[in-house]
């Protein structure tokens, strides 16, 4: 695991729910991680060029600074495929790990993550860019 893999991982649920719930319709297309930068590819029908990326830091940072627990569990597939988007989880995959921020989001994930918002630091939004008709990238960062 890269040093601030956890991290990045862990802001970018929080990035990606904030994103969710403002613009329902959007959805995580893929995510990627390098050694100190994290990419969100998300597809929405809005413009999300216009969206205010201090504003959206300053949001995801609110959420960090709760110091919610992030729990971590695995169901059997047939538990969690009705409350969640498993589509892009091949069929073969049984067992399916729920990655819980206590009180704010749930979501499928089986990478690293940290045991506490608070773990995360600094979480900074570079920029966002078009990446197709209706696809768009954020990167991102902690401190
Ligand atoms: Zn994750």
């Amino acid at each position: 695991m890269k040093p601030n893999e956890g991290k990045l991982q862990t802001g970018e649920h929080i990035l990606a729910k904030i994103i969710e719930d403002k613009f329902p319709g959007t959805k995580v297309i893929i995510v990627r991680f390098e050694e100190e930068k994290g990419r969100l590819d998300v597809s929405s029908e809005n413009d999300l060029r216009a969206v205010s990326l201090k504003e959206l830091e300053k949001e995801t940072n609110q959420i960090i600074e709760k110091g919610l627990e992030v729990r971590k569990t695995i169901f059997k597939r047939e538990e969690v495929e009705k409350e969640f988007d498993l589509s892009k989880i091949p069929e073969s995959v049984k067992e399916i790990r729920i990655v819980d921020i206590v009180g704010f989001d749930k979501r499928p994930c089986r990478d690293p993550h940290v045991k506490n918002t608070r773990e995360i630091g600094y979480f900074k939004i570079l920029k966002v860019e078009r990446k197709g008709k209706d696809r768009y990238r954020f990167e991102f960062e902690v401190d």
